[in-house]
């Protein structure tokens, strides 16, 4: 078992080196085939043992085998957590459709979130390819389970529209998007839960650094990030937060 567990996470962090190449070349509108991996900095292109997930980067010391520029530590990072979040999410689902889904959802979250990050754009296409993808897999496991899909994701993206249409901006067109994508894989439960706790922690977070005197309400915070990991949450651990959270409401009012 322990063998096929890290046969899962080795597939994980192949996986998260291609969503590497999504993540660098998607905002600059490069193919994500063509050229082959290079370095940014002298284009030299990386051989076999230069592509290894996480291990090369080690192997190299973090700098390119041609011009010694340094590589980020970005790379492997993505790929060992991505490598983790397959792991996780087969723990949580095992030998099944939605591990298929929950491995498309997690390696589209990652992707978006690490754009957002960099460059406060959501990718439309990455969710709606996510989507598409998604679809024989939820309805894989049953049409009921693609209908409550297609439902949480039209209910959600809907009340996300709306929010982003009150606060006129303060919520971008993309979050509406990755609102719908989150309600899609997750459901009408643990979709509703995610969205939940993105805007719990994005809030924390942007108190914390106005506090701080990092940002103004004015600055753009990207929100992305925080509910990719509220649906991150809902998909690995959502009944035992909603549980927990209902023991505890009923401990209150005994
Ligand atoms: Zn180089």
């Amino acid at each position: 078992m322990a063998g096929f567990s890290f046969l899962i996470f080795i597939l994980g962090a192949c996986v998260g080196s291609f969503l590497n190449v999504c993540i660098y070349r998607i905002p600059a509108r490069e193919s994500l085939l063509m050229p082959p991996s290079h370095c940014p900095e002298c284009g030299s292109r990386l051989g076999i043992l230069q592509l290894i997930p996480i291990i090369s980067y080690f192997f190299l010391l973090g700098r390119c085998r041609s011009c010694r520029a340094r590589i980020s530590w970005r790379y492997p990072m993505v790929e060992g957590l991505t490598g983790l979040l397959f792991l996780l999410v087969w723990h949580v689902y095992g030998f099944s459709w939605q591990t298929a889904a929950a491995w498309i959802f997690v390696s589209v979250l990652i992707v978006v979130s690490f754009i957002d990050w960099d460059h406060y754009i959501i990718p439309d296409n990455m969710l709606l390819g996510g989507i598409l993808a998604g679809i024989p897999f939820l309805a894989l496991q049953s049409w009921t389970t693609l209908g409550w899909g297609l439902a949480a994701a039209l209910g959600y993206g809907s009340i996300m529209g709306l929010i982003a249409f009150i606060s006129k901006g303060g919520m971008g067109g993309g979050d509406v998007k990755l609102a719908a994508f989150l309600g899609f894989f997750l459901g009408p439960y643990l979709g509703g839960l995610a969205l939940l706790l993105g805007f719990l922690m994005g809030g924390l977070i942007g108190i914390v650094l106005m506090l701080a005197g990092k940002k103004t309400g004015k600055d753009v915070i990207a929100f992305g990030p925080y509910l990719a990991l509220g649906g991150l949450l809902a998909l690995l651990k959502g009944f035992d937060i909603i549980n927990w959270y209902l023991a505890f409401f009923c401990w209150k009012i005994l």
